[in-house]
């Protein structure tokens, strides 16, 4: 949790103070940001995938996207999907991957929410969202989205 204490300090501010990302939204650390309002700051990755890899973050600290309120997701999503349009069109870019490494299994190794922007051109030697994992086992679909559906039923 932040410096401040008490209900309304944390509600206007959520940082951790020795979290990379928290520096960086802070000014605390060099970082080369493209985008910054409303809570909402994108900068380029320092081991860019593909020239323009930039990540969005929310200033305010949450470590997975499980701990962010509905409406700053949604600005969050708004704001990367503005941000990739403009990365591809300044860079010539032939189109874009944009998504969360949401918790370790998926690959999260700074937990401070970010969406990354990876721009894509013709060539570059990657693949598609689904290359990020290969499914091996038995379950059918049927049998997957039958587990699922109880999740959504009304209540
Ligand atoms: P993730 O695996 O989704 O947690 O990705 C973290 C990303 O942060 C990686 O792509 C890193 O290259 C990037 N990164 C790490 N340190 C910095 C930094 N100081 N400035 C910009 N990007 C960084
Ligand atoms: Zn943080």
């Amino acid at each position: 949790m932040g410096s401040h204490s008490g209900a309304r300090a944390e509600s206007e501010e959520r940082a951790v103070s020795g979290c990379l990302f928290c520096q960086i939204a802070r000014g605390e650390r060099t970082s080369h940001t493209i985008f910054d309002k409303d809570g909402v700051v994108a900068f380029l990755d320092i081991f860019p995938c593909t020239p323009g890899h930039t990540l969005v973050i929310p200033r305010q600290h949450y470590a997975t996207l499980a701990e962010m309120p509905a409406e700053e997701v949604g600005k969050l999503f708004q704001v990367a999907a503005m941000v990739a349009a403009k990365v591809q069109s300044a860079l010539g870019a032939a189109g874009f991957n944009l998504g969360i490494n949401n918790g370790k299994a998926a690959g999260q190794e700074v937990f401070h929410v970010h969406v990354h922007i990876i721009p894509r051109y013709p060539d570059d030697g990657g693949g598609s969202m689904k290359s990020v994992a290969h499914f091996k086992g038995k379950e059918t679909v049927e049998q997957i989205a039958a587990k699922l559906r109880p999740s959504f039923a009304p209540s």
